[in-house]
């Protein structure tokens, strides 16, 4: 595996490469969070791995793994509105371009066919996407098109927008009934910017965005001001703020529950020494996983704030 993605979802690598080993590899995959980049990264990676001929190793230089780094193997295609176009639409994924993909479906290969389906643009980076990009780079992997220009290739979430109806429900059939060989991956900023029919036949999987230390955090002071003590009756209202900061700033719930935990954890370095105060930070941090559980399976955002708000109103 990339070592990127190691240090970045170590128990994801773990996961995909001991799927791939196995043999047992989802063949529609979703990835959602806020870095495209690295979903694109980690959707090439899986394609590399697939595909080489030696031992997947990172440094392996084999055919596969060369022309996949380069972005040019005849298997592993990028589908957005800007790559493999077969029309001139500029703004969705066509349906002619989801024909094209099932046309090369009817055909037998000797590779693992791998599609990418994501949104893109040729743009000028703000700071924030010049580090995803640069992090990107670093990996060895190169974009589907080159830079022009200062015009970088840079990725986003799909969504009904930019991925129409009539294409998504084109493709259908080919993820319901799959072929051996044949690995769709959709990234996605939030999985239900995807349709309902793709999302019930696929994997999802979130790649969540920053690492602890980088966790801003501030917004959080206010919600937890008489924190360790904590009203029942504020529980609701608590929750509700917390998913109006997350809609009003387009965050993920995950990344929210995160700032959470992290904030949790700065508290509980300036308490060290107060031991029924760690105690009961330590407990609302395990509280936070299970949080993130219940987001997994799909349970509303407001439900797991409230549930969260009522769990920090307990006395321990
Ligand atoms: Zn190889």
């Amino acid at each position: 595996m990339n070592k990127i993605l190691e240090e970045k979802y170590p128990y994801l690598s773990n996961f995909f490469k001991t799927a791939i080993g196995q043999n047992r590899l989802f063949h529609s995959l979703i990835f959602y969070g806020s870095n495209i980049y690295a979903q694109y990264l980690m959707a090439l990676e899986l394609a590399r791995q697939l595909n080489c001929l030696e031992d997947g190793r990172e440094d392996c230089n084999c055919r596969n793994c060369k022309w996949i780094r380069e972005n040019k193997h005849p298997a592993v295609m990028t589908i957005s509105k800007i790559d493999n176009k077969t029309d001139s639409s500029k703004t969705v994924i066509s349906e002619e371009q989801v024909n094209m993909v099932l046309d090369t479906l009817v055909n037998s290969s000797d590779y693992h066919r791998v599609y990418i389906f994501c949104n893109a643009d040729m743009k000028e980076l703000s700071r924030c996407e010049e580090e995803c990009y640069a992090e990107f780079k670093s990996s060895g992997f190169n974009p589907p098109q080159e830079a022009n220009d200062e015009k970088i290739w840079y990725p986003s979430g799909i969504n009904t927008s930019c991925f129409s109806t009539v294409a998504a429900n084109a493709m259908l059939k080919s993820i319901e009934e799959p072929s051996s060989g044949i690995t769709f991956i959709f990234l996605t900023s939030n999985k239900e910017d995807l349709l309902q029919t793709i999302i019930s036949r696929s994997q999802a999987f979130y790649l969540p965005d920053k690492k602890t230390e980088n966790y801003n955090t501030d917004f959080l002071q206010k919600y937890f001001v008489s924190y360790p003590l904590f009203k029942k009756e504020n529980a609701l209202s608590f929750a509700q703020s917390l998913l109006n900061y997350q809609l009003d700033n387009n965050l993920e719930p995950e990344y929210v529950i995160d700032c959470i935990q992290a904030y949790l954890l700065q508290l509980a370095l300036a308490n060290a020494t107060n031991k029924s105060i760690i105690n009961k930070i330590f407990s609302d941090i395990e509280k936070t996983q299970k949080s993130k559980q219940m987001l997994k399976a799909y349970i509303k955002e407001q439900t797991v704030y409230e549930d969260f708000a009522f769990y920090l109103a307990k006395r321990i």
